[in-house]
């Protein structure tokens, strides 16, 4: 038999992967700490890269890739986009919504207090300048959104037309952020009603990149609005909808709307289908984050190796452009999907280090390689 360890009590994905596996036979499961396992599903924020690789002859392998970091926080995302568009003398990547790294000062001295960290050997500079720049050459309606680089479920989000506010408000904090321009007016769906994309992507043990077959609009509860303060209409994170919005579930079940019945809408409404007009854009928005953050990424010599399913969340503007907002991770997965993904990404990183020991039928493998 081979070994796991699951040292996450947070991922569902992964207690789900432990669950699939100890159910099939062929694998048991050890306490967390044990240091003779085959596969650890590692704990997302403390990842212990020096226990692996101690067992001569023993092949392990994590499902985290070290340095995956660069694409997953917010403001090293920023980072590692400009320093490879300037680099490569390209110009700004299309998909990516204008974005400037902005850390608390400390007002008195004007130094920055805390300097984002700096691991990856790009500027650490603030770039509040060439925000401010970049909104005298934009046009008067802009809007801009700013989100703290390490955050998530939308919580510290502000929104608004006056970059000024938002870099006080980022100043009264000790963390870095990102401050994005506001993708506006965004594809509505009925009762105009905004919306993101979640899309799954895996990277196998040999960094090949696959994309999910099923995704999720997450939907907002309430019609878009000019008022920027109204939450619901503007964030569409499910957990800050279901918390606060009355119309939580009224248009669809846990506000989730799958990709049959998204298609369905763009072709009755819009007279265009997902396939044709959304998914080529995602597919390529993926292949090239991932290509161009590979050789920062560790894929080998430390003992162990490695696979990672991340999490990217899309926008649609009203021309059915497709925006690339942030990348997660450690995405956790819509129930209705989750039977399906774990089958599927066992198959497809975890039996090719260890072939299965019992015979296995699965259905049709869901990650469409890219
Ligand atoms: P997180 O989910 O980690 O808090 P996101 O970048 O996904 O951060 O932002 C949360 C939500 O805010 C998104 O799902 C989307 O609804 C909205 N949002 C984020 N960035 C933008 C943007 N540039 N333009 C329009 N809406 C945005
Ligand atoms: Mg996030
Ligand atoms: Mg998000
Ligand atoms: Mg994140």
């Amino acid at each position: 038999t081979y070994l796991f360890v699951n040292r996450d009590k947070g991922s569902s994905v992964y207690a789900a992967v432990g669950k699939f596996l100890e159910k099939r036979g062929d694998w048991k499961r050890q306490p967390p700490d044990s240091p003779r396992f085959n596969l650890m599903l590692g704990d997302r924020n403390k990842l212990p890269w020096h226990k692996t690789g101690q067992i001569p002859g023993l092949t392990q392998v994590v499902n985290y890739y070290r340095g995956s970091e660069v694409l997953c926080r917010k403001t090293s995302m920023t980072r590692m986009f400009k320093d490879h568009c300037k680099r490569t003398k390209v110009a700004a990547f299309p998909w990516l919504p204008g974005s400037f790294v902005l850390t608390a000062r400390d007002v008195k001295s004007g130094s920055q207090l805390h300097p984002a960290r700096h691991k990856t050997g790009i500027s650490r500079s603030d770039e509040r300048e060439e925000l401010r720049q970049c909104v005298k050459d934009s046009s008067n309606d802009t809007m801009w959104i700013v989100k703290s680089t390490a955050g998530s479920k939308g919580e510290g989000i502000l929104i608004s037309r006056d970059v000024e506010e938002l870099i006080s408000y980022v100043d009264d904090q000790p963390k870095a952020f990102v401050c994005q321009r506001y993708i506006h007016p965004p594809l509505l769906l009925s009762h105009r009603r905004k919306f993101d994309i979640r899309c799954w992507v895996l990277v196998d043990l040999f960094y090949n990149v696959y994309l999910y077959r099923q995704g999720v609009l997450r939907t907002a509860s309430d019609s878009y609005t000019d008022d920027l303060s109204h939450v619901t209409a503007h964030l569409t994170n499910h957990c800050l909808q279901k918390e606060m919005s009355d119309n939580f579930g009224t248009y669809e079940e846990g506000n989730e709307m799958f990709y049959d019945e998204f298609d369905r809408y763009l072709r009755q409404e819009h007279s265009v289908s997902l396939e044709s007009k959304i998914m080529p854009q995602i597919r390529t928005i993926t292949c090239t984050c991932f290509r161009i953050i590979q050789d920062q990424i560790n894929t080998g010599s430390e003992g162990h190796r490695s696979f990672q399913l991340f999490g990217l969340d899309f926008m649609l503007d009203e021309h059915f452009k497709v925006w690339l907002l942030e990348v997660n991770g450690a995405p956790a997965c819509a129930n209705k999907l989750l039977p399906d993904m774990v089958r599927s990404l066992v198959e497809t990183t975890v039996d090719p280090a260890f072939p299965p020991r019992v015979p296995v039928q699965y259905g049709e493998n869901l990650f469409e390689r890219l």
